[in-house]
């Protein structure tokens, strides 16, 4: 595996290799099962993988956030290394950020909601790194998480404005043994939140157990108050929504497919997590 710490570096490689189907997996690091699950799926259906590892400061409205967001690089490399990857690219915030200029994005109704409504600026920031790393790396198909599940509408929404040629590939949630979705973030909990937050996955399997007994609505209050009964955890929504437009449904036959998505504060850590309800 080749390590690139800048464009022209990383750009010189692919070149060599052009012709080649690109697998591209951006990651922010402290790499973990779910990450290597869409590494492994790149490696099975493309000829060359690459993966960046950049916590990109954009995307964070919480500056402390961005402070604590933990980095292992060291650690990201092996494991990287172990699943195949062809190229890695590890650039500067000035790398990717030459100038001060701020790309601003109309995703329409998808990022006014649920995360986008909770965390200002969130998605243009993602939005900003995302086209700035497809515009370096150009990859034939790149693999997101359903952990993230409004950020792939945003992709949707960035691709189809900036008229982006690649293929989104959609890879299902990889949870912990006890159920809690893995994320960077999890490391940072206490002991006794990261026993709690477990509670998160069981409420929105019963979510789904409910759904055509009680409305969206019922539903919704209803896992709302489960996992808010662990006084460990606060929830910040849930909302049970159409997975293509994301907004709120006020009954089951309104969309083909109805997702549950949450967000979650265990203590100083803000989790999110969804489950498809229809
Ligand atoms: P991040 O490093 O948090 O920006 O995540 C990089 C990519 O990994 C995103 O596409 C995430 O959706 C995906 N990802 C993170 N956690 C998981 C998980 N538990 N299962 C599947 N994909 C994940």
């Amino acid at each position: 595996m080749k390590i690139h710490e800048s464009i022209a570096s990383l750009q010189r490689e692919l070149k060599e290799k052009a012709g080649a189907k690109v697998g591209f997996v951006p990651t922010m690091g402290a790499l973990h099962s779910g990450h290597i699950s869409l590494v492994s799926r790149a490696r099975e259906e493309c000829d060359i993988v690459v993966v960046s590892l950049f916590v990109n400061p954009t995307q964070f409205n919480d500056k402390s956030d961005l402070k604590h967001y933990p980095r292992t690089p060291a650690a990201d490399a092996a494991l990287l290394e172990a699943a195949g990857v062809d190229m890695l690219f590890l650039p500067s915030v000035e790398e990717i950020y030459p100038t001060t200029d701020e790309r601003v994005f109309d995703f329409g109704e998808i990022d006014k909601v649920m995360e986008g409504a909770t965390r200002a600026g969130h998605f243009n920031g993602v939005g900003q790194v995302v086209s700035r790393l497809f515009d370096i790396v150009r990859p034939t198909k790149a693999y997101f998480g359903e952990k993230d599940f409004q950020q792939i509408a945003v992709i949707h929404a960035m691709c189809k404005v900036l008229e982006i040629d690649v293929e989104i590939v959609e890879c299902p949630i990889i949870r912990d043994q006890d159920g809690l979705a893995l994320s960077s973030r999890n490391a940072l909990l206490t002991t006794e939140h990261r026993a709690a937050a477990p509670e998160i996955y069981a409420a929105l399997k019963r979510g789904l157990s409910l759904v055509g007994t009680l409305s969206p609505k019922e539903l919704c209050c209803e896992v709302i108050s489960k996992v808010d009964s662990n006084p460990l955890l606060k929830v910040i929504y849930f909302q049970a929504v159409d997975a293509r437009t994301l907004q709120q449904v006020n009954s089951w036959a309104e969309s083909e497919s109805i997702q549950g998505c949450i967000a979650v504060q265990a203590g100083n850590i803000r989790l999110i997590d969804n489950i498809k309800l229809k």
